[in-house]
C-alpha cells in the first residue's frame, strides 16, 4: 500500500476528509497523513508554509514523486535534493477562481467603475465606456490559467492576443510565441494580464521597454508572480502617465512590506495574493488521479520540466 506524506500540515484540515475520499474514488488504496516516518514515504503532496527551499528530499529513500499543491513551482524546481518527478497543480477550481479574478479586474478597468464607485463631488460623468471589442487585451502565458482567462475574455468580446513559449492554439485568440511574438502581443494592448510562471526566462519580462509597447494609459494586471515585472520601471510608467493603472496580486516580497510604495500609490491596486487558490475538493481529485497513474505505471500528468523551470 503506497504511503503519501501530506507535506503542507497547515492545510491538512482542509484535505483530511476529501483527499482520502478522492483516492478511494480513484481506486487507490493508500495511507495519507501529514506525519509519516521518512523511510515509509512513497509520494509527497507538497506545499509547505515555511521556507520551501529548506526542504530536503534526500531523507525519503522510497520517494517516487512529488506532487505540488501549487501551480507555481519556482521555489522547489531547482531544489538539488529533488531527484524524482515533480508535478504542478492543475485544478479546475484554481482555474475557475483565476478566470473570475481576471475577468472581474479587466471589467473594472474597462468599464471605468472606480469613477462611479468613489465620486465624492457627485460628478455626472454620463459618457458610456467603449465596447470590449475596442479594447485589445494581451495575455502573457497561455497555460492552464492563461488560456482559460483568454477564452473568457474572448467570450466577453475583447480582442485577445496571447503569448507563450511554444505556439499555442486557443480559439479566438491571436496567438504569438517567442521573443518577437511578445512585441506583437503587447503592441497597442490596452490591458495586459501576466500569467507566466517565474523562471530565469520570464523574470523582469515586463521591463521599461515592454511596458512602453502597451497603449498610452494601459492597465497591467499581475496575478502571475511579482518578479515578472520591473517594479522601478512600473512605478516610473505610472508616474509619467504612460500606464494608467496596475492591479497587482503578486510581489517580490510577500506579504508586501507596509512601507512599499505600491500600497499608497494612487494608480496601484494591491490584492494580497488572492487571485486564486488550489481548492481542496477538486485538487484532491487531481492528486488522486496522478497517484493512480503512477501506481499503474502510466506517465504522470502536468510534469514539471526542470530544464524549463515550469
Ligand atoms: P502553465 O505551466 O500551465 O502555463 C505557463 C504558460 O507560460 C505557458 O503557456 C508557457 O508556454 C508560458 N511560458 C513559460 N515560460 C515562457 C517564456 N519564457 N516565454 C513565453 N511564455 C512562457 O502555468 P499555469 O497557467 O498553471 O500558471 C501560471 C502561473 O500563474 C503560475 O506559474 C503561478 O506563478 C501563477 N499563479 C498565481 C496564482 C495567484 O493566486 N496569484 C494562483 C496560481 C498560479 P508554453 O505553453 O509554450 O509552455
Amino acid at each position: 500500500m503506497p504511503r503519501i506524506l501530506f507535506m503542507a500540515g497547515h492545510r491538512w484540515p482542509d484535505y483530511a476528509t476529501v483527499l482520502p475520499r478522492a483516492l478511494e474514488e480513484a481506486g487507490v488504496a493508500a495511507e495519507v497523513s501529514p506525519d509519516l516516518a521518512p523511510d515509509a514515504v512513497d509520494y509527497i503532496v507538497y506545499g509547505p508554509a515555511g521556507d520551501p527551499a529548506a526542504s530536503d528530499f534526500s531523507v525519503f529513500p522510497r520517494l517516487r514523486a512529488v506532487l505540488s499543491l501549487w501551480a507555481g513551482v519556482e521555489t522547489i524546481v531547482a531544489n538539488p535534493s529533488l531527484t524524482v518527478p515533480l508535478t504542478r497543480m492543475v485544478d479546475p477550481g484554481l482555474t475557475a477562481g483565476m478566470v473570475e479574478y481576471v475577468t472581474g479586474h479587466v471589467l473594472r478597468h474597462h468599464l471605468g467603475m472606480d469613477a462611479h464607485i468613489v465620486n465624492p463631488e457627485h460628478h455626472w460623468a454620463n459618457r458610456a465606456p467603449p465596447l470590449a471589442s475596442e479594447r485589445p487585451v494581451a495575455v502573457l502565458g497561455l497555460g492552464a490559467l492563461g488560456a482559460a482567462c483568454a477564452t473568457a475574455l474572448v467570450s466577453l468580446g475583447f480582442p485577445v492576443r496571447g503569448w507563450s513559449r511554444t505556439l499555442r492554439d486557443v480559439p479566438g485568440v491571436a496567438c504569438h510565441h517567442g521573443p518577437e511574438g511578445l512585441e506583437a502581443a503587447l503592441g497597442g494592448a490596452r490591458i495586459a494580464v501576466l500569467l507566466l510562471p517565474l523562471t530565469p526566462g520570464t523574470e523582469n519580462v515586463m521591463d521599461a521597454r515592454r511596458l512602453a509597447r502597451l497603449a498610452p494609459g494601459a492597465v497591467l494586471l499581475n496575478p502571475g508572480r511579482g518578479p515578472l515585472v520591473d517594479d522601478t520601471a512600473l512605478l516610473a510608467a505610472l508616474d509619467s502617465g504612460a500606464l494608467g493603472h496596475a492591479t497587482l496580486d503578486t510581489f517580490r516580497t510577500e506579504p508586501l512590506p507596509r512601507e512599499h510604495p505600491f500600497w499608497s500609490h494612487p494608480k496601484v491596486t494591491v490584492t494580497p495574493h488572492i487571485a486564486s487558490e488550489t481548492r481542496p475538493a477538486t485538487a484532491s481529485r487531481a492528486i488522486a488521479e496522478n497517484i493512480a497513474r503512477a501506481e499503474a505505471g502510466q506517465p504522470l500528468l502536468h510534469l514539471v520540466d526542470p530544464e524549463r523551470g515550469y
